[in-house]
């Protein structure tokens, strides 16, 4: 289950740049998933997320 915290999220955009399947920015300006599916770049952009909202589980 891929998780966004969007009390964490800035809304930078990295997560949905690196991974577009899985993230994007949504109408509240914070990112949200879109498919909860495990693809490589999910592990990317959970690394890259400069304030760990992103959560693999
Ligand atoms: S990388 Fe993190 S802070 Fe940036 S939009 Fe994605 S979840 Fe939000």
């Amino acid at each position: 289950m891929i998780k966004v915290n969007k009390n964490k999220c800035i809304g930078c955009g990295m997560c949905a740049g690196l991974c577009p399947e899985v993230f994007k920015i949504g109408a509240d300006g914070k990112a949200e998933v879109i498919k909860n599916k495990s693809l490589p770049c999910v592990k990317d952009a959970a690394g890259s997320c400069p304030v760990g909202a992103i959560s693999v589980k």
